[in-house]
């Protein structure tokens, strides 16, 4: 039977794991199941040939018990329910996992961006805005910047919700804003700092050195070149790097100003000069020290999980490891830290710019740093006693599974106490 690559599947299958380990409560399991609000939206644009188009808006509010739904938007040509679903339910156990207050949620439309000039991205924001405005806001549900949508958008996107309530100060009700109207220090690295936060407390529970270790990462992209900048500060050698059009290796270590310039000037990180041009495949599959999938999801599956060599893999993308992959490597004794614990610094570092901005109180990027810090600390510590609580009594279980144990327990717990069942 071929493995199951439908985005929304794979989270109901993942919950359903955690449940079972868990002994989840049948009526709790069949909420968190299913998202608790679904709003699709007709969205019409006034294009720059005068003609109207319609565009297809998503927001899909998973889980609230625990607080204020919170997650990106994504425009994106291929953008599916099942993948806002699936992403909106990844950020319900993001949130609960990092133990901050707040719900899953997401959106996104169905758009080429490529194709938008700047006049067409702003009508298309303000209008999502305009058809999403009941369902969004500082206490209902608060979005932020994903795939192809950018803190330029977040502001027209404030600006928008602001005239819609009638507010001065509303600019809460979005994060990943610029920094001028109220975004956050350390907003555009938080991702890969978070992921490289896990890194450290990873090597030191498994026993490794990240001074000198070998890291392969999948994608250049925000996440990906953050980390590998990032990774080398920690002195680890980046040995392989990839974009869409291919990578490149060299055991000795990659030069991070020079793979920049390249990317710069040839559009791909493949182009380098020095190196050995790998696929992204055989990316996946180097003897390296670490691997962090930093792209696309479903890149670690049943056919190749068990051609993994790395010891450690840091999920910095969402969805790279298919259930099938994540039990194998289980089963192999590679650590696999999942996306929604090693990815989180971007929405606890948002997070902290929705506490900024009601309070109208702002910090430093040292200060956001260290409370970042310890809250990844906090969330790895969390797992790897969940994973060793289950292990004293008999039952193995994977890092993710452990993250899930946790999250679910969390945001169960306040439906729970809300009286939700
Ligand atoms: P991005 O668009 O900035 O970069 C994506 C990178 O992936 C690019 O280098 C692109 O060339 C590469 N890529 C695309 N197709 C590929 C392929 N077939 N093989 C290899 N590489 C390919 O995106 P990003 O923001 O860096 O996000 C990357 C991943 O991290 C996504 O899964 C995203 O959901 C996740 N993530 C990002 C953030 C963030 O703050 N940026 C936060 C949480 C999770």
């Amino acid at each position: 039977m071929s493995e199951e690559l439908d985005p929304f599947s794979i989270a109901q299958e993942q919950l359903d794991t955690a449940a079972q380990v868990m002994g989840l409560d049948e009526q709790a399991h069949a909420i968190l199941r299913e998202p608790m609000q679904t709003v699709q939206a007709n969205i019409p644009v006034r294009m720059r040939d005068g003609k109207v188009r319609a565009f297809t808006g998503f927001r899909v509010l998973y889980n609230s018990a625990r607080g204020p739904g919170k997650g990106g938007i994504r425009f994106h040509p291929q953008e599916s329910l099942s993948t806002v679903k699936a992403l909106a339910a990844w950020m319900t156990w993001k949130t609960a996992l990092a133990n901050i207050p707040l719900g899953g949620a997401k959106g996104g439309v169905i758009c080429d961006t490529k194709s938008m000039d700047g006049s067409e991205l702003e009508s298309l924001s303000r209008s999502y805005i305009r058809s999403m405005g009941r369902f969004v806001g500082v206490d209902l549900d608060v979005p932020a910047p994903d795939v192809y949508t950018t803190p330029q958008i977040m502001a027209w996107m404030m600006d928008e919700h602001s005239k819609l309530v009638g507010s001065n100060d509303d600019f809460g009700m979005i994060t990943g804003k610029p920094l001028e109207v109220w975004g956050s220090e350390g907003r555009f690295d938080a991702t890969a700092q978070g992921g490289m936060d896990v890194l450290r407390e990873a090597a030191n529970y498994y026993k490794m050195s990240i001074k000198g270790s070998r890291i392969a990462i999948q994608g250049f992209g925000n996440a990906g070149s953050y980390a590998f900048e990032l990774a080398q500060k920690l002195g680890a050698k980046v040995v392989a790097i990839s974009d869409s059009r291919g990578g490149v290796y060299d055991p000795n270590g990659l030069d991070f100003a020079r793979l920049k310039e390249t990317k710069e000037k040839t559009g791909s990180v493949a182009n380098y000069s020095g190196g050995e041009k790998i696929t992204n495949e055989k990316l996946l599959e180097l003897d390296a020290d670490v691997l962090i999938p930093a792209a696309l999801e479903n890149q670690i599956t049943g056919s190749n999980a068990d051609r993994i060599k790395a010891r450690l893999v840091l999920e910095l993308a969402n969805g790279p490891v298919t259930p099938e992959a994540d039990s194998i490597l289980l089963e192999r004794g590679i650590p696999d830290l999942p996306d929604f614990l090693v990815n989180s610094g971007g929405v606890v570092v948002s997070y902290f710019e929705w506490v900024q901005n009601k309070a109208g109180y702002y910090w430093t990027q040292d200060e956001v740093y260290s409370r970042l810090s310890s809250i990844m600390s906090k969330s790895f510590a969390d797992v790897v006693s969940t994973q060793l609580k289950y292990a004293n009594s008999g039952k193995k279980i994977s890092p993710r599974t452990a993250a899930y144990v946790i999250a679910v327990g969390r945001v169960a717990a306040a439906m729970k106490a809300r009286g939700w069942y």
